[in-house]
Protein backbone atom coordinates (compact mmCIF):
# COMPACT_ATOMS: atom_id res chain seq x y z
CA UNK A 1 0.00 0.00 0.00
CA UNK A 2 1.28 3.34 -1.06
CA UNK A 3 1.85 5.56 2.42
CA UNK A 4 0.41 8.94 2.87
CA UNK A 5 2.16 12.11 3.50
CA UNK A 6 0.83 14.05 5.85
CA UNK A 7 0.20 17.78 6.38
CA UNK A 8 0.07 18.99 10.13
CA UNK A 9 -3.94 20.63 9.84
CA UNK A 10 -4.31 22.24 12.78
CA UNK A 11 -4.00 25.71 11.35
CA UNK A 12 -2.31 27.39 8.82
CA UNK A 13 -1.68 27.34 4.96
CA UNK A 14 -2.16 23.29 5.39
CA UNK A 15 -4.52 22.97 1.91
CA UNK A 16 -1.54 24.67 -0.31
CA UNK A 17 0.81 22.26 1.00
CA UNK A 18 -1.99 18.71 -0.02
CA UNK A 19 -2.22 20.52 -3.38
CA UNK A 20 1.56 20.34 -4.28
CA UNK A 21 2.24 17.31 -2.51
CA UNK A 22 -0.81 16.06 -4.75
CA UNK A 23 0.75 17.28 -7.93
CA UNK A 24 4.23 15.61 -6.89
CA UNK A 25 1.96 12.18 -7.55
CA UNK A 26 1.59 11.31 -3.64
CA UNK A 27 -1.25 10.77 -1.63
CA UNK A 28 -1.42 13.36 0.97
CA UNK A 29 -3.25 13.31 3.88
CA UNK A 30 -4.45 16.40 6.57
CA UNK A 31 -3.22 15.12 10.00
CA UNK A 32 -5.17 16.52 12.93
CA UNK A 33 -4.95 13.98 15.06
CA UNK A 34 -2.11 11.25 16.89
CA UNK A 35 -3.81 8.95 15.22
CA UNK A 36 -4.48 9.93 11.56
CA UNK A 37 -0.43 10.69 11.75
CA UNK A 38 -0.02 6.89 12.58
CA UNK A 39 -1.06 6.59 8.82
CA UNK A 40 1.64 8.50 7.34
CA UNK A 41 5.19 8.00 6.63
CA UNK A 42 6.31 12.31 6.29
CA UNK A 43 4.84 15.17 7.72
CA UNK A 44 4.94 18.97 6.59
CA UNK A 45 4.12 21.59 9.42
CA UNK A 46 2.91 24.36 7.26
CA UNK A 47 3.35 28.28 7.73
CA UNK A 48 1.06 30.11 10.43
CA UNK A 49 1.20 31.05 13.54
CA UNK A 50 3.51 29.47 15.75
CA UNK A 51 2.19 30.74 19.13
CA UNK A 52 -1.49 29.58 18.38
CA UNK A 53 -0.37 26.08 16.73
CA UNK A 54 2.11 25.52 19.44
CA UNK A 55 -1.07 25.21 22.04
CA UNK A 56 -2.89 23.04 19.69
CA UNK A 57 -0.36 20.72 19.82
CA UNK A 58 -0.01 20.53 22.96
CA UNK A 59 -4.04 19.77 23.63
CA UNK A 60 -4.05 17.51 20.33
CA UNK A 61 -1.06 14.92 21.75
CA UNK A 62 0.19 16.00 18.55
CA UNK A 63 3.53 17.12 20.17
CA UNK A 64 4.77 14.07 21.75
CA UNK A 65 4.00 12.01 18.26
CA UNK A 66 5.45 14.16 16.33
CA UNK A 67 8.15 13.75 18.16
CA UNK A 68 8.53 10.16 19.00
CA UNK A 69 7.71 9.52 15.62
CA UNK A 70 10.99 12.12 14.60
CA UNK A 71 13.27 10.11 16.68
CA UNK A 72 12.51 7.24 14.56
CA UNK A 73 13.23 8.54 11.42
CA UNK A 74 9.99 9.94 10.35
CA UNK A 75 10.95 12.89 7.63
CA UNK A 76 9.38 16.02 8.86
CA UNK A 77 9.46 19.74 6.89
CA UNK A 78 8.53 22.85 8.37
CA UNK A 79 7.69 25.54 6.32
CA UNK A 80 8.06 29.25 8.47
CA UNK A 81 6.20 28.40 10.85
CA UNK A 82 7.01 25.08 10.96
CA UNK A 83 10.70 25.83 10.98
CA UNK A 84 9.97 28.16 13.94
CA UNK A 85 8.22 25.11 15.85
CA UNK A 86 10.95 22.48 14.79
CA UNK A 87 13.36 24.88 16.79
CA UNK A 88 15.36 24.11 19.65
CA UNK A 89 15.54 27.41 20.57
CA UNK A 90 13.58 30.74 19.79
CA UNK A 91 15.86 34.10 20.63
CA UNK A 92 13.80 35.86 23.40
CA UNK A 93 11.11 33.92 23.58
CA UNK A 94 10.40 30.60 25.59
CA UNK A 95 7.14 30.01 23.64
CA UNK A 96 6.55 26.07 23.16
CA UNK A 97 8.34 24.30 20.05
CA UNK A 98 8.64 20.88 19.32
CA UNK A 99 12.44 21.51 19.42
CA UNK A 100 13.51 19.12 16.34
CA UNK A 101 16.10 21.25 14.97
CA UNK A 102 19.59 22.37 17.03
CA UNK A 103 19.04 25.44 15.49
CA UNK A 104 18.00 28.58 17.10
CA UNK A 105 15.63 31.25 14.99
CA UNK A 106 15.01 34.43 15.10
CA UNK A 107 11.18 34.56 14.77
CA UNK A 108 10.73 38.18 12.80
CA UNK A 109 14.06 38.33 11.33
CA UNK A 110 12.75 40.51 8.44
CA UNK A 111 10.38 42.57 9.74
CA UNK A 112 6.74 42.52 9.87
CA UNK A 113 4.48 41.59 7.62
CA UNK A 114 4.25 44.20 5.52
CA UNK A 115 8.14 43.76 4.64
CA UNK A 116 7.28 40.36 3.56
CA UNK A 117 9.41 39.66 -0.22
CA UNK A 118 9.77 37.41 -3.16
CA UNK A 119 13.73 35.99 -3.95
CA UNK A 120 15.41 33.82 -6.25
CA UNK A 121 17.46 31.46 -3.86
CA UNK A 122 19.98 29.58 -4.86
CA UNK A 123 19.57 26.44 -2.81
CA UNK A 124 21.63 23.36 -2.20
CA UNK A 125 20.70 20.62 -4.44
CA UNK A 126 18.80 22.23 -6.75
CA UNK A 127 20.45 23.07 -10.18
CA UNK A 128 18.39 26.87 -10.60
CA UNK A 129 17.42 29.40 -8.22
CA UNK A 130 14.22 28.96 -6.53
CA UNK A 131 11.45 31.63 -6.54
CA UNK A 132 10.95 31.50 -2.86
CA UNK A 133 8.14 33.54 -0.98
CA UNK A 134 9.10 35.38 2.94
CA UNK A 135 5.98 36.09 5.09
CA UNK A 136 6.86 37.57 8.00
CA UNK A 137 9.83 34.98 7.99
CA UNK A 138 11.99 33.63 10.42
CA UNK A 139 15.72 33.07 9.59
CA UNK A 140 18.26 30.79 11.43
CA UNK A 141 20.79 32.14 13.90
CA UNK A 142 22.75 29.46 15.21
CA UNK A 143 23.62 25.75 13.30
CA UNK A 144 24.11 23.06 16.06
CA UNK A 145 26.03 20.09 15.04
CA UNK A 146 24.98 18.04 12.21
CA UNK A 147 22.87 20.75 10.63
CA UNK A 148 23.55 22.02 7.28
CA UNK A 149 22.69 25.14 5.63
CA UNK A 150 21.19 24.86 1.97
CA UNK A 151 20.24 28.64 1.79
CA UNK A 152 20.85 32.34 2.42
CA UNK A 153 19.62 35.37 1.48
CA UNK A 154 20.54 38.95 2.86
CA UNK A 155 23.41 37.15 4.71
CA UNK A 156 21.09 35.27 6.41
CA UNK A 157 20.37 31.01 6.49
CA UNK A 158 16.68 30.74 4.78
CA UNK A 159 17.02 26.88 4.49
CA UNK A 160 18.44 23.69 6.81
CA UNK A 161 18.90 20.47 6.98
CA UNK A 162 19.48 18.00 9.82
CA UNK A 163 19.26 14.46 8.56
CA UNK A 164 15.78 13.73 7.67
CA UNK A 165 14.55 16.56 9.37
CA UNK A 166 14.06 20.22 6.76
CA UNK A 167 13.36 23.82 7.79
CA UNK A 168 12.25 26.68 5.28
CA UNK A 169 11.81 30.20 6.14
CA UNK A 170 9.70 31.11 2.81
CA UNK A 171 6.54 29.30 1.44
CA UNK A 172 7.53 26.83 -1.59
CA UNK A 173 3.91 25.78 -1.49
CA UNK A 174 2.61 29.28 -2.60
CA UNK A 175 4.48 29.00 -5.69
CA UNK A 176 4.17 26.46 -8.92
CA UNK A 177 7.98 25.06 -8.72
CA UNK A 178 7.64 21.56 -6.80
CA UNK A 179 11.34 20.85 -6.54
CA UNK A 180 11.55 21.87 -2.46
CA UNK A 181 7.94 19.44 -2.24
CA UNK A 182 10.38 16.42 -4.73
CA UNK A 183 13.71 16.97 -2.21
CA UNK A 184 11.36 16.16 0.77
CA UNK A 185 9.76 13.03 -0.91
CA UNK A 186 12.67 11.89 -1.79
CA UNK A 187 13.88 11.59 1.91
CA UNK A 188 13.11 7.80 3.26
CA UNK A 189 10.53 7.06 4.93
CA UNK A 190 11.15 5.50 8.67
CA UNK A 191 10.90 1.77 8.52
CA UNK A 192 7.24 1.04 10.34
CA UNK A 193 5.12 2.45 6.81
N1 LIG B 1 6.43 34.64 12.09
C1 LIG B 1 5.25 33.80 12.17
C2 LIG B 1 5.17 33.12 13.53
O1 LIG B 1 5.87 33.45 14.42
C3 LIG B 1 5.27 32.75 11.08
C4 LIG B 1 4.87 33.37 9.78
C5 LIG B 1 4.48 32.37 8.71
O2 LIG B 1 4.37 31.18 8.93
N2 LIG B 1 4.21 32.89 7.54
O3 LIG B 1 4.38 32.24 13.73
Amino acid sequence: MAVSSGVLALQGDFQKHVSALEACGVRAREVRTPGELEACGRLIIPGGESTTLGILLQKSGLDKAICGRAEQGMPVWGTCMGLILMAREIEGGDQFRLGLLDITVDRNAFGPQVNSFEADVQIKGLDEPFHAVFIRSPAVTRLGEGVEALAGVCRKVVAVRQGSLLGTAFHPELTCDRRMHAMFLEMPTDDRR
